[in-house]
């Protein structure tokens, strides 16, 4: 009995001790499984939320390139290649916009009221630049003036695929229509921003543009070999690092990490990289360079821009027999889509299209393009196609050039003796401050009534 009472005195005590030791254990350590958990929360938030920001055709392009990229390795620019360093890192550690949206105080902005502004590559070397270039192209100093004053006022910038919704249409088609109305942070007046023609045509070289765009050490830089052999790598002088740093220090100016669009032909390849096939009879690796080229996108697509068509050739798309458009849809699909990924925007060079219902505009739209961005000061933005209504599907928005040759302009007064461009363009930045008399061949001065 007494050994039975000794037992049982014995397995109480451990139960006890079991009791005790647990409680003890899970008062102190307790805290840290919590947090084990919180961490595998966020995580799994901000993965979730990093996969989200890419668009949706991202995935396989970007792991292509960057594969190529590493299997590619022929050393020829090994400045590029072999630093180019895992853009991936780089996304990952960036949970900034997921963080911020939650907080954010929003409106409904009318859909239809969206500005979109275009230009093109900088003039990043003026001492290098012919006249013609100016005409075309905004400074750096401009560019920078631009950025700020659209922040000052209010904008917001949004990524264009971020404007419509698509739907489908009674006979099965996929459509889009701008969104009735759009969400952007209170106050703040959401724009769209395209740069035409990020392909730095090699006809074009050591006229005042960079040369191509490469990725070092993670981040995006713009290249310029000149004529003495010396090579320059910076990120002060090219719309999309400059964009970059404003960003940096403007996180509010980008809703939902927007960048801007980049409008691609691909007659000369992309992004400074001789992509195309037909580079082959100059000797050209095209790809070697459709690897390198892989890098730049993957990196751009993981920081929020977006590619738009801007045809194979950047012909004038009005006067394109049916064959041409053909061929032409068919170049870009195969040259630049495989790169960049399919988009549903259209930018017409020069802003010329094919009549509505032609075969040339139907080739269009069976290539999958749904949204076409002409050129002007005016803001057209419409569902449709213009002057057809809404009825037909798919939407059409007019582009306001910023230019030289539309700064100039602000000085001008119509037949009624009203400023109305400086009006016009004074709703994104006034064209006197921003317009860059130190390095522009032409000057521009505030008339005294103005
Ligand atoms: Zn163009």
């Amino acid at each position: 009995m007494n050994k039975i009472n000794y037992i049982i005195a014995a397995v109480l005590a451990v139960i006890l001790i079991t009791v005790f030791a647990v409680v003890a254990f899970t008062d102190e350590p307790g805290n840290d499984n919590s947090d084990i958990e919180e961490a595998t929360n966020e995580k799994s938030e901000n993965e979730d939320s990093s996969t989200d920001d890419e668009s949706p055709d991202n995935s396989s392009v970007s792991k292509d390139g960057s594969e190529d990229n590493h299997s590619s390795g022929d050393g020829s620019e090994p400045d590029e290649s072999s630093e180019v360093s895992d853009p991936s890192e780089e996304t990952t550690s960036e949970p900034d916009t997921s963080e911020t949206e939650p907080v954010i105080e929003t409106w409904e902005y009318d859909g239809l009221s969206v500005r979109h502004l275009f230009t093109h590559c900088l003039i990043a070397w003026p001492e290098l630049a012919p006249s013609g270039a100016y005409r075309d192209c905004v400074t750096v100093s401009e560019w920078n003036s631009i950025l700020q004053q659209l922040y000052d006022n209010d904008f917001v910038l949004i990524d264009i695929n971020y404007m419509y919704e698509t739907y489908t249409d009674t006979d099965g088609t996929q459509k889009i229509r701008i969104k009735d109305k759009i969400t952007v942070p209170k106050g703040k007046k959401p724009v769209v921003i395209s740069i035409d023609d990020v392909v730095y045509d090699p006809k074009k070289t050591n006229q005042g543009m960079v040369d191509k765009l490469v990725v070092k050490n993670g981040e995006l830089w713009a290249y310029t070999l000149f004529k003495d052999g010396t090579e320059d790598y910076s990120q002060d002088n090219e719309i999309f690092p400059i964009l970059e740093s404003f960003i940096k220090e403007h996180p509010d100016f980008s809703y939902k990490n927007a960048r801007c669009t980049l409008c691609l032909t691909g007659f000369c390849g992309i992004l400074g990289y001789r992509t195309a096939p037909s580079f082959a009879d100059q000797g050209i690796d095209y790809m070697a360079e459709r690897n390198k080229a892989a890098v730049v996108v993957d990196w751009l697509k993981k920081h929020g821009y977006s590619f738009a068509s801007h045809s194979y050739a950047h012909g004038m798309m009005g006067s394109f027999s049916a064959e041409r458009m053909e061929e032409d849809c068919k170049q870009w699909k195969d040259e630049v889509a495989s790169l960049v990924g399919e988009t549903c925007i259209f930018v017409y060079p020069y802003g010329d299209w094919p009549k509505y219902d032609t075969r040339q505009h139907k080739i269009l739209l069976e290539y999958g393009f749904k949204f076409f961005c002409g050129t002007s000061i005016y803001n057209y933005l419409a569902n449709g196609f213009p002057g057809k209504g809404a009825s037909v599907g798919n939407a059409f928005c007019d582009r306001f050039t910023m230019a030289g040759t539309i700064l100039e302009k602000a000085a001008e007064k119509n037949d009624s003796g009203v400023y109305d461009k400086y009006k016009r363009m004074s709703e994104y930045f006034d064209p006197f401050e921003v317009y860059d008399n130190e390095n522009r061949p032409v000057k521009l001065v505030r008339p005294d009534d103005l």
